[in-house]
């Protein structure tokens, strides 16, 4: 059996490090960090990440602010309330939760924001940042990853890291970090990589972020693999109170006993990207303020 990457211990080593410099900032009578959160419509999976962002921020005594509108606001509304929070030096980083209802274009929401305030790190500006000598606000989720890697002590350097999935909050991040930071050799497949299981097989790391459970099978890693699974689905559950659980990409069952560490879903990945949110609202922070 792999080691078990637990994301929920190591979020909560990261909470109580944020703690311990929010505490600092009052003891010298310092505002403190305030995050900003835009969360649009009704969509369950949205309200269930935006409450454990809530939550982490009380957790660790930021301050945050809650803009919620329903589905129907229009592009130019939003692009408005965007404009004020760039404005606002009360406010030293924001989110817009993500997904967006289909009228309004991501792309020109995430130009928008003020790549100082981007916590999520999804502007050019600090996707770019990825590659320079001084990373700005790194993409949460793969900073969260690397996090993860570091914290458990993986190699990464010289190794093999396949990454399946490119979108550009979580794929194509992952992949420059893992080249810049990680000194990995990278391969990167998407949804028209012919033979996903030829690459897949030849991962020393594998990071799957597609959004499709049981995409991974187990004759697709080979044995003692490091297997990071971002996947993060909603299947029903009439035995779940909630009605549904949560899957990741790859089945774990069967390749956790081949692999060498894998993270589990829940509790793996998930909960190292909000922890990268509150670094990197510190962060923002501290660049602007101290
Ligand atoms: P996305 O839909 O934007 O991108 C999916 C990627 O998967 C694309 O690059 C696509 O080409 C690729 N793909 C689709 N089908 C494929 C296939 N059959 N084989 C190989 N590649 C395929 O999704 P996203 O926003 O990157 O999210 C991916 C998953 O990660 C989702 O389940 C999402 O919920 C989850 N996620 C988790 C966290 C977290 O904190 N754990 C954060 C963000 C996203």
């Amino acid at each position: 059996m792999g080691k078990l990457l637990d994301g929920k211990k190591m979020a909560n080593e990261i909470q109580s490090e944020v703690a311990h410099r929010v505490e600092e900032l009052r003891n010298n009578n310092k505002r403190v960090p305030h995050l900003g959160i835009i969360l649009i419509g009704e969509e369950g999976a949205s309200h269930t990440y935006v409450n454990g962002k809530i939550k982490a921020c009380k957790a660790v005594g930021f301050e945050y602010t809650l803009l919620q509108f329903a589905a129907t606001i229009t592009e130019s509304k939003l692009l408005k309330h965007i404009e004020r929070l760039n404005q606002d030096d009360d406010i030293d980083g924001f989110i817009v939760q993500l997904p967006l209802p289909e009228h309004i274009s991501v792309e020109q929401i995430i130009t928008l924001i003020d790549s100082k305030k981007d916590v999520d790190g999804f502007t050019n500006h600090n996707f770019g940042s990825i590659i320079s000598d001084q990373p700005l606000l790194l993409p949460a989720t793969p900073f969260g990853v690397m996090e993860l890697l570091k914290r458990y002590q993986v190699t990464t350097k010289g190794k093999h890291c396949v990454i399946v999935g490119a979108s550009r909050i979580v794929g194509a991040p992952m992949s420059l970090m893992m080249v810049e930071q990680g000194q990995a050799t990278v391969t990167i497949c998407h949804k028209f990589t012919q033979d996903l299981a030829e690459h897949t097989r030849k991962a020393d790391i594998l990071i799957v972020a597609v959004g499709k459970p049981g995409l991974i099978t187990a004759d697709m890693v080979k044995s003692d693999a490091v297997i990071i699974d971002v996947g993060i689905t909603r299947v029903p559950d009439t035995t779940k109170k909630i009605g549904f659980r949560l899957l990741g990409d790859v089945d774990f069952e069967n390749i956790a006993p081949k692999s060498s560490f894998i993270t589990p879903v829940p509790g793996g990945v998930g909960p190292l990207t909000i922890a990268s949110l509150l670094l990197n609202t510190l962060k923002a922070y501290e660049q602007q303020h101290t």
